[in-house]
């Protein structure tokens, strides 16, 4: 039976969020009822771990990924790595998942990569944390820098879409395939995508080459300060029709 307290909260657009999580809902998030009858994508007490996750605030969710253990990456992680920056920010970019430094640090993009992403943040007036996220596909660092597996990101995916949907942003820039597939859907290629606007879930999505990428291929800049221009614009346009 509902309590007066309960109704109360009910009424006040509260009640999720204060109701506490039971143990079981958390083993749940984490992935950690693997055997018996609640795997990583089972229905628990209180419904599947998309669903559980898809009810976090920002606090459920940092802890959440921080005991995740649904894919074989936390096994070397030293941290998960959830997101830095503004919460309330017009502007979410994804890359694909942390590198060593991330790992030892806890935030997204403050290698070498994260250096060329503050400079192509700061070639379009943009400032990290400042009207930014940013957000990786996976939250724990793949072996050796490799591309997160299929399994891995579909295990990870829900925190990002909870991410998205507390965040609200008015645009997000996907950096690389995985955030591209991930956010587009389908065998995308950058190339293929990048110069118009798609959308997830409603929100327009630019995709545009990742900056590990462009360490690598710096003839592809231009294409990508061009991918930005274009994002800025289609900011402009989504800033003005709101
Ligand atoms: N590459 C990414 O995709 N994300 C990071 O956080 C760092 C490097």
């Amino acid at each position: 039976m509902t309590s007066r307290r309960d109704s109360l909260l009910q009424e006040m657009g509260l009640g999720p969020l204060w109701r506490l999580r039971t143990a079981r809902q958390d083993a749940v998030v984490a992935g950690a009822a693997q055997s018996g009858d609640a795997g990583a994508g089972a229905a628990g007490a209180a419904g599947t771990r998309e669903e559980i996750i898809a009810r976090l605030d920002w606090d459920g969710l940092r802890s959440a990924v921080a005991e995740c253990r649904a894919c074989a990456l936390c096994r070397e992680r030293k941290q998960a790595v959830l997101g830095v920056g503004d919460t309330a920010a017009d502007w979410l970019f994804v890359g694909e998942g942390p590198g060593a430094e991330e790992d030892a640090r806890g935030e997204p993009f403050v290698g070498q990569a994260g250096k060329l992403l503050d400079a192509m943040l700061a070639s379009i007036g943009l400032r990290r944390g400042e009207n930014v996220y940013i957000a990786n596909v996976v939250k724990c660092r793949p072996p050796n820098n490799r591309t997160p597996q299929a399994d891995e990101s579909a295990a990870c995916w829900p925190f990002l879409e909870r991410q998205i949907a507390l965040l609200q942003p008015k645009l997000i820039v996907a950096l690389g395939r995985p955030a591209a597939q991930g956010l587009i859907g389908g065998e995308i290629s950058i190339g293929a995508a990048r110069g118009r606007v798609h959308r997830h879930g409603g929100i327009a999505v630019v995709a545009t080459y990742h900056p590990a990428y462009l360490l690598r291929s710096p003839q592809d800049k231009a294409k990508a300060w061009e991918d930005l221009c274009f994002a800025r614009r289609q900011m402009a346009g989504e800033t003005s029709a709101a």
